[in-house]
This record gives structure tokens, sequence and C-alpha cells, in this order.
């Protein structure tokens, strides 16, 4: 079997979702297909779970349920589709209304995972429409994850029984088994997110599960580009990469596919995919254990980087107690490390954090450290770096820290 995945902007408007049940239409094997929310919905129910007003967010929540269903509607959809969007709407209201909002990242998923929930519902009674032999999943059922809400991590073991257990059960009578991306549940039901464009990542699961054959993520790119094509027009497509320039390159913060997608389909050997559900025909790029002899420099720029440097105030060298101390306070608020560097008295790190996450830190730890902040960073990292992509790239750039290691290019500068 092989496992398809369909991102948000492949089923973002009527005219996509029909061109995504074109694709399932054309497939001669049995496949399982994992979609995410509609185009923006998560940013969408972000918004609403953040807003403050109750009433505002109702009336938001149920606009954003309107259009799911008119989009089912134009779509076709048989009244089952219609009854359970009819249902994630008031489970959604009931969430909004009596959800305890002190459990912040629990309330989140709750409601954030009625996006996928919805997709698929709206996905499947096309598909049914249109006479194909398809099945709707809940990964709910699934996925087994640990109570970390919003960043989850699978029980794998209870998570690979259930997949294997599900497919093998529907697979025999259905063509199409359509799950969600990035929603899974702790052993007592609540549901848990995996992380933002975390569909990627489910994807892998199954297929690490179920020993597909490939996975192919369906994208609005013609595959791994040299860089990320929206800031650099000249970026050129990778046919083949391995797998460990593909983790190298997601952990680093392209875009182009979750990080943690590679890992599990590397430990099986199974290819990965990336193709473009706009330019059909295009074979994209392959990820697989052979990958590419001699790569280009490949640019990747990860946004709203923050620099924090830490001086200790008894003006004590910074040592392995200071470190230990940061650290787990890192771990405690989520905060990624992406370069770091210590000298006597000062610690300087590049991160990727929350804001109201870093405040809390900060505050902790003014106890002990003077602590200077640049925010509205960029970090651009270069595989296979030469000089004149380098000078390049630091055109009109003030570069705040740089390093260099093997084939790997690092800087920090200020976004403009
Ligand atoms: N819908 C979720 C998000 O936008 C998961 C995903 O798209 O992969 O983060
Ligand atoms: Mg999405």
């Amino acid at each position: 079997m092989k496992v398809y995945k369909f991102g948000g902007a492949s089923v973002s408007t009527v005219d996509n979702i029909l061109n995504v049940c074109g694709i399932l239409k054309a497939e001669k094997e049995k496949v399982v297909v994992v979609i995410s929310a509609l185009g923006k919905t998560t940013n969408a129910i972000e918004e609403i779970i953040f807003e403050k007003e109750l009433e505002i967010a109702v009336e938001k929540w149920d606009a954003l349920c309107k259009k799911h269903k008119e989009m089912a509607t134009a779509l076709g959809a048989d009244e089952h589709a219609l009854v359970f969007l009819e249902e994630y709407q008031s489970e959604g209201r009931e969430i909004i209304y009596n959800y305890n909002r002190n459990n912040g990242d629990e309330f989140y998923d709750q409601l954030i995972s009625k996006g996928e929930l919805m997709s698929t519902t709206i996905v499947v009674s096309k598909l049914i429409e249109m006479g194909l032999s398809s099945k709707w999943l809940d990964a709910r059922k699934m996925f087994r994850s640990d109570e970390r809400f919003r960043s989850a991590n699978i029980q794998w073991r209870e998570t690979e029984s259930a997949i294997q257990e599900a497919v093998r059960r529907h697979s025999s009578t259905h063509n199409i088994l359509v799950t969600q991306g990035f929603i899974a549940s702790t052993r007592d039901g609540r549901t848990t997110t995996l992380g933002r464009e975390g569909s990627d990542y489910s994807a892998a699961i199954i297929s690490y599960c179920i020993d597909a054959d490939n996975m192919t993520v369906w994208k609005d790119v013609d595959g791994v580009l040299t860089g990320d094509p929206r800031r650099f027009p000249n970026a050129t497509l990778i046919p083949q990469l391995s797998y460990r320039e593909a983790i190298e390159m997601t952990y680093y913060g392209a875009q182009v596919i979750h990080p943690k997608t590679i890992q599990p389909i590397q430990r099986k050997e199974i290819p990965l995919h990336v193709r473009s559900f706009v330019h059909k025909e295009a074979t994209g790029t392959t990820i697989d254990s052979k990958g590419g002899q001699l790569y280009p420099p490949m640019i990747v720029v990860a946004d709203h980087q923050y620099l924090l440097e830490f001086s200790s105030k008894d003006f004590s060298f910074i040592a392995e107690r200071h470190l230990s101390m940061l650290f787990r306070k890192f771990n405690h608020y989520r905060i990624r490390v992406n370069m770091m560097r210590n000298t006597a008295i000062s610690f300087i790190v590049c991160v990727t954090a929350e804001r109201e996450r870093l405040n809390y830190l900060k505050e902790e730890m003014s106890y002990d450290f003077d602590i200077k902040e640049r925010e509205h960073l960029q970090l651009i990292t270069v595989r296979h770096y030469n000089q004149s992509t380098i000078a390049f790239l630091k055109q009109g750039k003030e570069v705040l820290f740089e390093e260099k290691h093997g084939i790997t290019y690092q800087m920090v500068v200020t976004d403009q």
C-alpha cells in the first residue's frame, strides 16, 4: 500500500478538492490518505482560541463552520456529511463555552482538531459521491499519544497495532482510506495534536506502521527546491535527496516537510516523494537512502528568531551549572535552541519561541542573569555552501552571529 498526504493548500477551495479527488480517482493501488484542515482553517481556529470575548469566539466559530458546510454543499455532499459537520459545530461551541480555559494547551487541542475532522468529512463525502470505494477513519482511534498537548509524543506500540488493525480491516473492503493528519488522542480519550504542520508526520507514522511501499506529500510547489521559491525565485528543483540531507534541511526550518517526517520512514527505507498537486505530471523530488550525489547550495531561512545574551550577575564564569539551569528552563518553556556560543561571562543563543513563554523565562532568569534580547531576526542556514552564495545572502543585512561547521554555514541576521 502507499500513503498520500494532502496539506491545507491542496484542499483550500472547491476546485482544489475536486483536483485531489481526481488524483485519487486515477489511483490504481489501494491508498491511505492523510488530509490537513482546509486552507488556513487551523490559523482561523487559533484566532478563535485566543479570542478573549466568548461571544465573538462563538460567532467566528459559527462562521467558520458555515463556510465548511457551504463547501460541502457545493461539492454535493450527502445528508450524512452535513449531519457530521453540524455535530462538530455544536461540539466546538460546547468546547468554547465550557472547556476549562485554564488548561490552555488542552483546550487548544480540543478545538483545533475540529479542522481536520471537518475537512476529511467533506473530502470523503465527495469521494463516495464520485462512486469511489472510500472509508473515513478516525485518527483519534489510531494515534495514541502522551498528554503533552499541542506537541504530543506518539506512543508507538499502541499506535502501531491500532493503525495496522484499522488498515487491515478496512482495506479489504475499501480502496481509499482517509484519515486526519495532526491529531491523536490520550489513552483516556482526550484529543491531542502533534504540533503545527504535523500532518506530514502523521502520514510518516502510518507509512512506518503499515510498511508502506512509498509515501507522497502533495504540495503547491514542484518538490524540494534549493530555497523557498517565494524568497528565492531562482531556486531550482532537487530531484534526488538523501534522508540525511532532508533531515538536516527540515531541522533547520525548511518548510517543505515537517522535521519529524523523515525518521520513521528512513527506519524502514520507505521512499518519500514530494510532488506538486498543480503540475501532476512532474515527478518532483524523491527522498530515499540513495539520494543525490553532488548537491548545490541549499538555503533555509527561519523567521521570528530571537538572540538572547545571558551574563551572570555575580561576574562568575558561565559554566556547566548555569548552562544546565538555562537548558532546563528552555525545555520547560518549549524554547528551541538553534545556535549557541559561550564566552567567559556570557552565553549567547539564537532561539525559536513563543513570545509569552520567552517572557516567563526571562522573568525567572533575571535573578541570576543580565539578559539582552534582539528580536525580529532571521536564521539563515546554507548546506553545501560556497562563498558566492554567502556573499549574496549577506547583501543588505546586518550579521549578528555567524558559524561554519563542515558543509553547513549559519548566520543570524536582521530581518528586513
Ligand atoms: N492543519 C494543521 C496545521 O495547519 C496541521 C497540518 O496542516 O499539517 O498546522
Ligand atoms: Mg495546515
